[in-house]
């Protein structure tokens, strides 16, 4: 994995003073629900500049996810596409709102977990293979997208199939009636 601390030394303190930032590497384990990212290299390119706060670092971040479809479990390749403007904050710079920043560590940022961060939400929560995806039967399981199944729609209940046979049961039992 490429090094992912970066060496601000050239600007750290001078507002105004920018260095761009390429990053190539693959980050496992960032998943969310169902969607994870692939070990596929994550690509950012990345401009840290220094402002009176800290270090602030804009750009693009590109990856690439693997979902499982809400309701039929297919696999769902996606793209990650994302903008980022996160703020390093300087020793002695709170900012605002009480957040937890990322903060400068001495000459260096470490861009790991805010790319984590930033990938973690921009994975899909709940991935569809296609919006009308008709899923699998809630009884019998099988996909519905490639074929129906013998489930009709009309078929009654379970539940009140259960109710039926235990009333014909209890019907058909003899000598519990209020003549005894
Ligand atoms: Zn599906
Ligand atoms: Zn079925």
């Amino acid at each position: 994995m490429q090094n992912l601390r970066k060496s601000v030394a050239e600007i750290s303190g001078r507002p105004g003073g920018y260095q761009d930032l390429r990053v190539k590497t693959s980050l496992t384990g960032v998943f969310v629900g169902l969607s994870e990212i692939t070990d596929a290299p994550v690509r950012a390119t990345l401009r840290a500049e220094s402002v009176m706060e800290g270090i602030l670092v804009t750009g693009r971040l590109r990856a690439s996810a693997s979902s499982q479809c809400a309701r039929c479990l297919r696999d769902v390749a996606s793209n990650v596409d994302l903008d980022i403007c996160e703020l390093f904050a300087a020793s002695g710079h709170e900012p605002p709102g009480g957040q937890d920043p990322y903060r400068v560590d001495g000459l260096e940022i470490d861009l790991e977990p805010m790319l984590r961060d930033a990938l973690g939400l921009a994975l899909p929560l709940r991935a569809l293979c296609r919006q009308d995806c008709p899923g699998l039967c809630a009884r019998c399981g099988q996909d519905l997208a490639d074929a129906s199944c013998d489930c009709a729609q009309d078929e009654p209940d379970p539940r009140w199939a259960a109710l039926d046979s235990l009333r014909k049961e209890l019907e058909s039992r003899p000598g519990r009636t209020a003549t005894g």
